[in-house]
C-alpha cells in the first residue's frame, strides 16, 4: 500500500466507513495499533450512519456509552422515519395542530429556520413533501413526475412553519407540509455530544458521524487531528489533508446518496428553487466551522448554491471555511484555512487554488 492510502487509513474520517470490508479491518487495525493510555474508541450504526467516537480520557468507556446513550435520545426526536419522533408527530399533525415538542426539537427547529434565511432558502428543513417523493429516507428511489414536483414546492415554503416558543410548540400551516431535519442533525448531535464531553472534563476527541467529523481540543501529544477531505469520485482516495482543533468539518456531496434511473444519477440533496437533485457545478462542500450545527446546514445549502455563489455568501460571513470541489476538477479552499488544508489531488489531475475574501 503507498503512503498516501495508508495515511487515508490510518485517519479518522470518512475512508473508515465507506470502503469495503478488508478496507474497514485494516482501518481498524491500524487505530488498534496506535492505542495510547485512556484512549478509548467504539463504532456504531446511528442516524442512518456509522459513527465512530474517540475519546481520550480515564473514564473513556463510560463516557463512550453517554456518548451514544445522547446520539440514540436525539435520533428519537428528529427521525423522521421512526414513528415516535417528535418530527413525526409534526408532520403528522401538519394542519391540525400544534405539537408540542422538547427543548432540542425547538432550538433546532429555529437554527434550521434562521439558516434557511440567511442562505435566500438554499436550506430549507421544510423540503421532506420533495425529498420523499424522490425516495430517498425510505429507500424506494425514483424520479417524480413534473407535476408531482411543482404540486408539492409549494408545501416546503418554511413561512408555514409556525414556533411558539412559550408553548414550546411546533406546528405546520398547511396539510402535506413536513419536516426533515436530515441535512443538520448529524450536526446537531455532534455539538451536544462535544458539550456533554466537555463538561465532563474531556479536553481532547474525535467525533466522527459519517462524514461528519468534530474535534474537541487536539490530539493528546498537541498536535492537531488530522482528516483526510474525500475526493467525491473515489471514496478510497483523497484531495487533500485538514488539520482540526476544536473545530467541526462537515462534507456533503452528491456522491454520498443517490440511485441512478435510466443511466442518469440522481442524488440526494434537493435543490428548494426547483424540487430537483442540485447540480451547481460541485461535486462536494466541505464546511469547517466550531459549531457542528452550523456546518453541516452550510454543507447541504452551498452545495446547493454552486461556487460563485457559495463564495459570495462566504465573504459576507465571518465564522467558518469552506473547500469545495467542483464537477471541472478545482479544488478551491477559503484563505482561512490557508495553513491547515494540504492539498493532495495533483496526482489525480485535481487543481488547486485559494479564495481570498
Ligand atoms: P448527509 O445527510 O448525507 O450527511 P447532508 O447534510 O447534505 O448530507 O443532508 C442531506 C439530507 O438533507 C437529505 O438526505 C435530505 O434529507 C435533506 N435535504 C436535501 N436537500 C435539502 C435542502 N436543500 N435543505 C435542507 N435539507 C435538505
Ligand atoms: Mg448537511
Amino acid at each position: 500500500m503507498n503512503f498516501k492510502k495508508w495515511i487515508s487509513f490510518g485517519l479518522a474520517g470518512c475512508f473508515l466507513f465507506s470502503g469495503c470490508a478488508a478496507q474497514r479491518e485494516q482501518a481498524q487495525a491500524a487505530l488498534e495499533n496506535s492505542q495510547q493510555e485512556n484512549r478509548y474508541e467504539a463504532t456504531s450504526f446511528a442516524m442512518d450512519t456509522v459513527m465512530t467516537f474517540t475519546i481520550i480520557h480515564e473514564d473513556g468507556e463510560e463516557l463512550l456509552i453517554d456518548a451514544e446513550q445522547e446520539i440514540r435520545r436525539l435520533e428519537n426526536l428528529f427521525s423522521v422515519t421512526l414513528d415516535d419522533s417528535e418530527v413525526r408527530q409534526i408532520n403528522e399533525n401538519a394542519g391540525d395542530k400544534p405539537v408540542h415538542v422538547s427543548a432540542d426539537t425547538l432550538a433546532l427547529l429555529k437554527t434550521g429556520e434562521e439558516l434557511g434565511e440567511k442562505t435566500g432558502n438554499a436550506f430549507d428543513i421544510a423540503i421532506y413533501p420533495v425529498v420523499k417523493a424522490w425516495g430517498f429516507t425510505e429507500e424506494e428511489h425514483s424520479v417524480p413526475s413534473q407535476e408531482t414536483i411543482d404540486r408539492l414546492l409549494p408545501l416546503t415554503n418554511l413561512d408555514g412553519l409556525i414556533l411558539n416558543e412559550e408553548d414550546s410548540t411546533a406546528y405546520l400551516e398547511k396539510e402535506g407540509m413536513a419536516i426533515d431535519l436530515g441535512g443538520v442533525a448529524k450536526g446537531y448531535a455532534s455539538d451536544r455530544v462535544k458539550d456533554l464531553l466537555k463538561e465532563k472534563g474531556v479536553e481532547s476527541a474525535l467525533l466522527s458521524l459519517g462524514g461528519n467529523i468534530c474535534a474537541i481540543g487536539s490530539k493528546p501529544d498537541g498536535n492537531p487531528w488530522k482528516t483526510a477531505v474525500q475526493n467525491p469520485i473515489d471514496e478510497n482516495d483523497y484531495v487533500g489533508l485538514l488539520e482540526a482543533t476544536d473545530t467541526c468539518i462537515i462534507t456533503s456531496g452528491g456522491y454520498q446518496r443517490y440511485f441512478e434511473e435510466d443511466g442518469k444519477r440522481y442524488h440526494h440533496i434537493i435543490d428548494p428553487a426547483t424540487g430537483w437533485p442540485a447540480e451547481s457545478g460541485l461535486l462536494s462542500v466541505t464546511i469547517v466551522c466550531e459549531s457542528g450545527t452550523k456546518a453541516d446546514a452550510l454543507s447541504t445549502a452551498l452545495f446547493v448554491m454552486g461556487l460563485e455563489d457559495a463564495l459570495s455568501y462566504w465573504k459576507s460571513q465571518n465564522d467558518f471555511e469552506a473547500i469545495f470541489v467542483t464537477e471541472d476538477g478545482e479544488v478551491v479552499a477559503t484563505e482561512g484555512l490557508k495553513d491547515s488544508f494540504t492539498f493532495e489531488g495533483k496526482d489525480n489531475d485535481f487543481t488547486y487554488r485559494l479564495a481570498e475574501r
